[in-house]
This record gives C-alpha cells, structure tokens and sequence, in this order.
C-alpha cells in the first residue's frame, strides 16, 4: 500500500488539458506579472466568495501582515490570535512590530475559544485574528459582537478554510477583511506560492493594493514605502482553472470525512472531529485524537501511509516565542490535545478502499 498525505498530481491529471492550456497562453502572451489572468482571478474569488474586492498577492503570510499594516497596526499594539495555528498568523504580527497575544483553543473544535478572548482585550488590543483551522469556522458572530463592543478590527485567516461556511455565509466575509493562502496543498492550491485579501471596505482595498505595489498609485507615484507581494500570472491562471471545480472538491473532501466518521466513530482510543453547529467545515485536514498517537503514527508509516501533525507544538511554546513567558496554565486544551492530534490524508481523489485501509490500521 502507498497513500501520500496530499496528491497534487492526480487533481492535476484530472484537468490537465485546461491547465496546459491555460500556462501554455499565459507563456504565449508574455503576461507574467499583472495582466488578464491576474484580473480575472482577482474578480471570479470575490464573486465566488462574496466580497466586493479581492486583491491577489504572493503568498497567505504576507497578506495577513499586509492587512494588519492596511489596519494601521505597528509599535505598541496587541493582536489577538489562537494558540494553535500555523505560525503565519502570529509571525506577521510581530512583522509589523505588534504583539501577539495568543488564547487557547476550544476543547472540541480546535478554534479559538471565543469565550475566553475578552479577557486578553486591553487598551493596546488592535485586531483580532480568527483563524478557520483545519475548515472549521470559528463562531463568528460572538467574534464580531466582542470586536464591535470593545471598537476591534477583525481579520480573518481563512488559509485552511475555502468553502468553510458559517451562519450560511462564505468565513472571509463576517470580518472587516479575510486572508486567503494558495499554497498548493491549500484547499484552492496554485502551482507555487500565493494568496491574496477579501474585503469590503474600499479603504482597506486601496491601502493593500498599494502597499503589494511599492506603494504606488499608478506608476511612480510612491505616496509610502511599501514592498513587492504581487500574484504572477501563471499562478493566477492555475487558480481560474481550479476555482471551477473548487466547490466540487470541497463537496469530495466532506464525503471522505463522512466515510472516515462512519468507520472510526465506534474504534476505541480515537477521537474523530466534531463539527460546529451552524457552520460547514471544508475539511482542508481531518485530524482525530488518538492514543499512542507517535506509534501509530510509525505503524502507518510501516504501511505505507503517511500522515501529519497540526502542529506538533503550540504558538505560545514555540521556542521563538520565549521571551513572551507563555504560561502553561493559560492553555489547557491546546496542550492537552497536541499530543495526541493526527491528520489523515484527505482528497477527493481518495479512494473508499484507501479510506477503509487507513481506518482498518487505527483499530
Ligand atoms: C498556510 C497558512 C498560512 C500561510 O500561507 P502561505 O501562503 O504559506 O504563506 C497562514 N495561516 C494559516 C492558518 C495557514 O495554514
């Protein structure tokens, strides 16, 4: 038996013709930085996820800090983020010389507990970051109410969570702007590194656009410093190919959770994720809680199937994050399920009898 966690290239063998096409006239045209594809991608993701605009960039780590910069977040100021995450979300608060103050997680849907954020909310508080982990939303209407109460922004880090809903609505629209990563093993993957910025607010809009710019408006017009973050065209043109069938893969990831859920939910010893009432989870990784989980971890292996851990280690713990003195006691339920979190491959390429071999080898 040989499962890869991820498998980038049966997705592509299934619309190869459209995305040699699609790379063949992005070469033919010379269009490589801006140009119709990057336009045209720019406008399908913000029709596709609700937003009035939507600003393509190199990647899901600079967006987030592009946004906290489009939100006037420097020196002196807090931001709120999970404990459990990957480290993009904290890393670009501190990018912008800001601190992260980081909350522990909710013990049964690996989100931040919304319950807990107004404790950490002080004078210095900025932002909050709500981080969509793994496809599950987190509540965002609690979020939205503690950020409006205390004047916050919200921005939120859906890089694990095209297709998430919650309330019936698109996450990356509750927020006053929404991070997104195509990274290719991201629900919406481009062939290399990319991401880009949904948003409402005009403002917002502007200020990002510029500051992925040189902070140009309209050419050699540098009203700031800004930086070069741009989305390239054949990445763009990748990414117009695949939103068609984005839906349908997210529908193919949920049928293998479902599978998963039906063949584990009585093995001992396993914990499969629970999904948050009122919210859809896209299932962008399937992690379960198990016991032993490294041996397991190694009998797959032995198996030949691979699996992950998101993550191994908590933010707070994280060795450069040292110097903050995180507490262990401020964080029960991050610490106490990162032992023994797994994630099992999950694709809609995945077959029902690879399902069942994995299943059959946790029991
Ligand atoms: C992948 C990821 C990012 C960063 O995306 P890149 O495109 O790899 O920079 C940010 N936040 C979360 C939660 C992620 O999973």
């Amino acid at each position: 038996m040989k499962i890869s966690f991820v498998d980038l290239h049966a997705q592509y063998l299934s619309i190869k013709p459209e995305i040699d096409e699609a790379i063949a006239r992005v070469i033919s045209n010379s269009s490589y930085i801006g140009g119709v594809e990057v336009v045209n991608f720019e406008y399908n993701f913000s029709k596709w996820l609700g937003v009035d605009y939507f600003i393509g960039c190199a990647n899901g780590t600079d967006s987030i800090e592009m946004l906290l910069k489009a939100m006037d977040v420097g020196p002196g100021d807090e931001v709120i983020v999970p404990a459990m995450s990957w480290i993009s979300t904290s890393e670009a608060v501190s990018t912008c010389g800001a601190k992260p103050i980081f909350v522990d997680i909710h013990p049964e849907y690996y989100t931040i507990d919304e319950e807990l954020i107004e404790r950490y909310i002080t004078t210095k508080t900025k932002v909050i970051i709500p981080v969509h982990l793994y496809g599950q939303p987190c509540n965002m209407t609690k979020i939205m109410e503690i950020a409006e109460r205390h004047n916050l922004w919200v921005l939120e880090d859906c890089a694990q969570a095209h297709g998430t809903r919650w309330d019936g609505k698109r996450v990356g629209t509750f927020g006053h702007a929404s991070s997104f990563s195509f990274f290719p093993g991201k629900n919406l993957g481009a062939y290399g590194d990319a991401g880009g910025m949904g948003t409402n607010d005009l403002a917002i809009a502007e200020r990002v656009r510029m500051i992925a710019n040189h902070g140009q408006k309209g050419k050699h017009n540098h009203i700031i410093e800004g930086r070069n973050s741009r989305l390239d065209g054949l990445q763009a043109a990748v990414l117009n190919v695949k939103l068609k069938y984005l839906d349908d893969w997210i529908t193919g990831r949920q049928a293998v959770a479902k599978e998963y859920g039906r063949l584990l939910e009585s093995c001992i010893g396993v914990k499969i994720p629970a999904e948050r009432q009122g919210g859809l989870h896209s299932y962008h990784l399937y992690v379960i809680q198990i016991e032993n989980r490294d041996v397991v971890k190694e009998r797959l292996i032995d198996s030949g199937v691979e699996s992950a851990i998101h993550y191994p280690t908590p933010l707070p713990f994280l060795s450069c994050y040292k110097e903050n003195e995180n507490k262990e006691c401020d964080f029960p339920n991050v610490l106490n399920y990162s032992k023994n979190i797994l994630s099992l491959p999950i694709y809609p390429e995945l077959s029902k009898l690879d399902i069942e071999n994995i299943s059959n080898l946790l029991y």
